[in-house]
């Protein structure tokens, strides 16, 4: 995995709690500036705004602060919406990092007039998902914590957006680089700042193993976890979705049954549906098979939205219909995926940006 550039070893505001930030502050400013501390912290992360002469600070203070920390919000270069179904927009915004990188965000109506934002953890991936847009990147590199956080503060100062939960589902696989992702989800839950209950966050992850093990450490029985499944037995799963040839599903099943074991919570099961790929009777049987010793599961299917190389067709609403029907012969308690949109690039499987082409 490359990782993100040093710019410069100033702490990032956006990667701290306040807490984390206090004691930053007393280290590198000294008792009497570190005062100041909450009102920066309160600041940066709902404002995106680092301005310590507006929370008290004097002209030398603020110069000290400016030397010992820094806050580089992503900028918003562009932004798309569609207008969905049920009156809600999907929008998705095209963020800057402070390297010249691109990254995509994308806000999705979840009902109820309520939004989730779905996040990116890298500047493409290197899971390379042959269903998927953002593999044709490869990975360029991860985003640091302060990036991944950016990009809610961002949409927030810039775009107004005030998503009811969070998805780590955007481009990049979030547990590839888990201590900036558990540093991020730290930052976000930080009563002090977005305060984002656990359970509005969730961790969508094709099968890392090691970072699944490291998300158990935490020990939030109450943070969302996804798995993108899509191949219910290894020999597909290898051709599908390569990261299978380093972690079989058995060493998945067993990663995702000690995290239950901490946890009081209905797991998320993604199947992305790929006409004549995997939309079988037989398929649904060994999801069924897969799902049966992890406790409370919900599948979501999801029909593919093709990439600029399609994989195959997007499945018709009968065969959607069809697979969860057998889905639900088997048992098991399914969500049908609007497709929300795929018309903008937007939908699960379509992010990816110029940043390619700057490898
Ligand atoms: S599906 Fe997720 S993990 Fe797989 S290549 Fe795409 S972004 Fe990466």
């Amino acid at each position: 995995m490359l990782s993100c550039p040093r710019l410069d070893d100033r702490v990032d505001l956006l990667a701290t709690t306040r807490a984390t930030l206090l004691d930053a502050a007393h280290v590198r400013l000294g008792g009497a500036a570190a005062r100041h501390a909450p009102a920066v912290h309160r600041r940066a992360h709902r404002n995106g705004t680092f301005a310590p002469e507006l929370d008290g600070a004097g002209p030398a203070d603020a110069d000290r602060w400016r030397a010992a920390f820094r806050l580089d919000l992503p900028t918003v270069t562009a932004r798309l919406d569609a207008p969905g179904p049920a009156g809600g927009s999907t929008a998705k915004a095209v963020l800057r990092l402070g390297d010249g990188r691109s990254i995509e965000t994308v806000r999705v109506p979840i009902g109820d007039r309520r939004e989730s934002q779905c996040v990116s953890t890298q500047v493409g991936c290197g899971m390379a998902c042959r269903f998927c847009e953002t593999a044709r990147m490869g990975l360029v590199r991860s985003l640091t914590a302060g990036e991944i956080v950016g990009q809610v503060v961002a949409a927030r100062a810039t775009l107004g957006w005030r998503p009811a939960s969070i998805v780590f589902q955007g481009m990049g696989e979030p547990l590839d680089d888990a201590d900036a992702l558990i540093a991020a989800l730290r930052a976000l839950t930080d009563p002090n700042g977005l305060a984002f209950a656990r359970d509005r966050l969730t961790v969508c992850t094709v099968g890392h193993v090691d970072g699944l093990r490291r998300l158990a450490t935490l020990g939030w029985s109450r943070l969302g976890l996804s798995l993108s499944l899509t191949a219910a037995d290894d020999g597909a799963r290898r051709e599908l979705v390569p990261i299978a040839r380093r972690w079989p599903l058995a060493e998945v099943q067993r990663a995702l049954i000690e995290l239950r074991g901490r946890r009081n919570w209905q797991l998320g099961i993604h199947w992305c549906l790929l006409p004549g790929v995997n939309d079988r009777r037989e398929d649904a049987r060994k999801v069924a098979m897969f799902c049966a010793p992890l406790g409370r599961v919900m599948v979501h299917v999801i029909p593919y939205n093709p990439g600029s190389v399609p994989l195959t067709r997007p499945p018709t609403d009968t065969e959607v219909a069809r697979f969860v029907g057998w889905l639900r012969d088997e048992g098991l308690p399914v969500r049908r995926r609007i497709t929300k949109g795929r018309e903008l690039m937007a939908a699960c499987g379509q992010l990816a940006t110029d940043s390619r082409r700057g490898r």
